[in-house]
């Protein structure tokens, strides 16, 4: 009696797998240029966003190679860097483990996803295909990279795809090691490293160029923004209808960043309001790239000239905290997958929350700077659960604006650490 029963309830799914569609449609129509908005307009407001976005990841390679390579070069004693890297760690690891507790907290005590609609759920072919990839292996693929693709992973078997692809990772990895290697060569050593100076500055001051078209390049993503959602309306319905899950992410991201502060004050000794009104443009950039590695050119910028961090310290935790400490990213997973839990009524234990409370951990550190990318690592944390992944397709519709602000989090975050790791290893110390 289990078949038909089971045959009718995916029947009864049919016609509202045709309205997402004939949704997603609609979207895409929208979409077009042309349509909807002057053809002029729509083009122009793209083309300033497309620019600034354009110029601000042209600047992500040269940057992240020259101010790693400055950082570890600086350092003049290597074995400071032992004490660099471990604050560094222990800042990404303890932050990154509130920014989850404060999530699972939430996420347990408002219960969003208690009669949620979970129609969605049915609606995710992208999801599906990944449904194999145990968790195990998306972790392996983070360091050894994907087979087939030797420009991904932290050790790449070709540097300049990895550069092509901004696997900021593996630039990483490549510059600490070069880096290091410099500081053993003496003079012939110290000849290389100040070439990589003079190219840090320069890059540091095309990043000041480009500020100055910040503005208008935020303006046009955000215009761009609005109108490819269909306007406000097609926005409210969408807010609405998962208004209680938007709530609770944002008030655990509004939470984190008061936390972060505190570290701030606490950590750094630095006032947290004017700390913030120095990095106010770093986290206007990522509310409207969604990006943390396109932010990564202005958030040194703003960490070094306006909050004073000393270029050792920014040089060196920025880069990396863009790719790995996601503290937005980290507490938005958690929140996302309990409520995904939630809404298709699956219980969870104490014992799964720990696993959700780790998961959710390394998915933060997995997932790569750039846009939706806390979406695409969730499959870790659902698998490991044993949730569906086409669960994901609950939360599809609204997340292109949790995934600004959890960016703007993650930047956040690093930020802060910059600071603190500046008060807390290089201050001084020389
Ligand atoms: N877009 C985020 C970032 O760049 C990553 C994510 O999707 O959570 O920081």
């Amino acid at each position: 009696a289990a078949e038909p029963a089971e045959a009718q309830r995916l029947l009864a799914q049919v016609p509202i797998i045709q309205q997402k569609l004939d949704e997603t449609q609609k979207l895409a129509d929208a979409n077009q240029p042309g349509r909807g908005l002057p053809y002029a307009a729509w083009t122009l407001t793209s083309f300033c966003g497309d620019l600034f976005l354009q110029a601000l990841k042209l600047l992500v390679v040269p940057l992240v190679v020259c101010s790693m390579i400055c950082g570890i070069t600086s350092l003049g004693d290597i074995r400071k860097l032992g004490r660099l890297g471990g604050w560094t760690v222990v800042y990404y690891t303890i932050t990154t483990g509130i920014a989850v507790l404060i999530g699972i907290v939430l996420v347990q005590v408002i219960q969003p996803g208690v009669g949620a609609d979970d129609t969605f759920a049915y609606v995710d072919p992208s999801a599906q295909s990944n449904q194999n990839a145990s968790a195990l292996d998306t972790m392996l693929a983070v360091v050894r990279g994907r087979p087939g693709e030797p420009g991904s992973g932290m050790f790449p078997s070709n540097l300049f795809l990895a550069a092509s692809e901004t696997n900021v990772l593996a630039l990483i990895v490549f510059s600490l090691v070069f880096g290091g290697a410099l500081t053993t060569l003496g003079e012939r050593g110290d000849t290389v490293a100040k070439f990589f100076d003079g190219a840090n500055e320069a890059i540091m001051k095309m990043v000041g160029l480009v500020m100055w078209i910040a503005p208008v390049g935020i303006f046009g993503l955000v215009a761009f923004e609005i109108a490819k959602q269909g306007g406000g309306a097609a926005f409210l319905e969408q807010l609405q209808a998962l208004s209680k899950y938007v709530f609770t992410v944002v008030l655990g991201l509004a939470l984190h960043g008061l936390v972060l502060s505190g570290i701030l004050a606490l950590l750094a000794r630095r006032n947290p309001l004017r700390y913030l009104l120095g990095v106010t443009r770093a986290m206007l950039t990522a509310l409207t790239t969604s990006s943390s590695s396109a932010t990564l050119p202005i958030t040194m910028e703003c960490v070094e000239e306006n909050n004073g961090v000393s270029r050792r310290a920014a040089g060196f935790v920025l880069p990396l905290g863009a790719t790995i400490n996601m503290d937005g990213t980290a507490l938005y997973e958690a929140v996302a997958v309990i409520f995904i839990a939630q809404s298709l009524e699956v219980p969870l234990g104490m014992g799964q929350l720990l696993v959700i409370f780790l998961t959710a951990t390394l998915a933060a550190i997995g997932a790569a700077g750039i846009p939706s990318a806390g979406l695409v690592t969730m499959v870790i944390v659902l698998t490991a659960v044993g949730l569906p992944t086409t669960g994901i397709g609950l939360i599809l519709a609204i997340d292109w604006l949790l995934d600004r602000l959890r960016t703007t989090i993650n930047v956040y975050g690093d930020a802060v650490g910059a600071a603190v790791v500046d008060a807390q290893v290089l201050r001084g110390e020389t």
